[in-house]
């Protein structure tokens, strides 16, 4: 079965929305099998966001990243990649489409709640950097 790397954002942690989007997951059919909270840092994001290292928001982006704990999961079900970027919508809320995490409650392209996986390749190594093997559970 596919799985998918979910991160509930700084963001979502202060609006108390963390078990709003689990929930959403949930009911969609996706199966939790890893989770945890914790405080991202510099050598994280480095990393997490390296796509937008050269990019003028990169700075603003981790900092925000930093603004609270966040909660790394793995979610697991048919198409879970693809199914679990469709439940949070575009990257930028005003775009989203109405009935998404993003559209719902959003509040700009940098403060959008949660990061999904993009595809499989890079749902594999965003787990591998999140979770020890140990914590993937198999249930
Ligand atoms: P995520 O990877 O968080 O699931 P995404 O795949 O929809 O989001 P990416 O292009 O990977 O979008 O961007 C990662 C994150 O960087 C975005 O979710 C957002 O928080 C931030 N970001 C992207 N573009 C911008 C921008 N133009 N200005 C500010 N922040 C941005
Ligand atoms: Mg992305």
């Amino acid at each position: 079965m596919e799985k998918t790397f979910v991160m509930i954002k700084p963001d979502a942690m202060q609006k108390s929305l963390a078990f709003e989007v689990f929930s959403r997951l949930e009911k969609a059919g996706l199966k939790p099998v890893a989770m945890k909270m914790l405080k991202l840092d510099d050598v994280n994001l480095d990393v997490h966001y390296a796509h937008h290292a050269d990019k003028s928001f990169f700075n603003d982006l981790k900092t925000f990243m930093k603004e609270s704990p966040v909660i790394a999961s793995v979610w697991e079900g048919e198409n879970a990649v693809t199914k679990v970027r469709e439940l949070i919508g575009a990257t930028n809320p005003e775009q989203a489409s109405a009935g998404t995490v993003r559209h719902d409650y959003g509040e700009n392209i940098q403060r959008n709640l949660v990061h999904a996986s993009d595809g499989p390749d890079t749902a594999k190594e965003e787990i591998g950097r999140f979770f020890n093997e140990n914590e993937v559970i198999n249930w």
